[in-house]
């Protein structure tokens, strides 16, 4: 897919987090995701691990000692085969892109967009919560045209990338590719737009607190 269109991006906290392999899983399933949408961010991505690799290796000049390198090789072996970005990302076969669904998504879901276990939420919208480290859920969201996702505010962080179709809130319009973040202070009402169905995935380290009677009894059920 082409990033032209792409007007929100990742922060450069969020991509510096991702780098240093400190974000849990279901936000960095958003950023991976959004990074292979993203020509720009994986070129920042890039650039910010190129900068922790030097401060790395300035770090180790300055306080060479006689035995500095060999300490320093001894605990690099002992660490595992594994890079920074993959810490997060359970080991699978490396899947590939399928539909709206690129590679790091697929993973997941274990297919396309038609392999989705989607769960009725009411109005049409629909949501499948995938199977992440306990510290934030992630879940794709199925919301008709032109149908409202309720009015919400948050307790935490919440971070949505749009797979297809498109959203508006009080503040903007996101498409494909785009993301939002959302942080506690934030209340908004996304509206899918008219035309196709709006699919998302969306990350949040705390439970919504929705403000209308309904959802709210509804929210323990649904676990968003
Ligand atoms: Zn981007």
């Amino acid at each position: 897919m082409s990033d032209t269109a792409i007007k929100h991006h990742l922060s450069d906290e969020l991509l510096m987090a991702y780098a240093a392999g400190t974000l849990p899983e279901a936000f960095s399933l958003v950023v991976a995701t959004h990074i292979s949408m993203c020509d720009d961010c994986r070129a920042a991505l890039a650039a910010h691990e190129a900068v922790g690799g030097a401060l790395l290796e300035d770090t180790a000049e300055v306080e060479m000692a006689p035995d500095a390198l060999e300490s320093c090789l001894a605990s690099i072996m002992a660490l595992p085969s594994k890079g920074p970005i993959a810490v997060n990302v359970p080991e699978r076969p490396v899947a590939k892109a399928k539909g709206i669904f690129p590679a790091p998504l697929t993973e997941y879901v274990q297919g396309g967009v038609e392999d989705v276990n989607w769960r009725p939420v009411g109005f049409g919208v629909k949501q499948a919560i995938l199977p992440t480290s306990k510290e934030a859920s992630v879940r794709l969201l199925y919301i008709p045209a032109g149908v409202e996702v309720p009015d919400h505010g948050h307790h935490g962080t919440e971070l949505t990338l749009v797979l297809q179709g498109a959203f508006k809130d009080e503040f903007d319009r996101f498409g494909p590719g785009d993301v939002e973040v959302a942080d506690p202070n934030v209340e908004h009402t996304p509206v899918a737009e008219e035309g196709e169905p709006c699919i998302c995935l969306a990350a949040t380290d705390a439970p919504l607190k929705f403000r209308k009677i309904l959802p709210k009894i509804a929210q323990p059920f649904l676990r968003i």
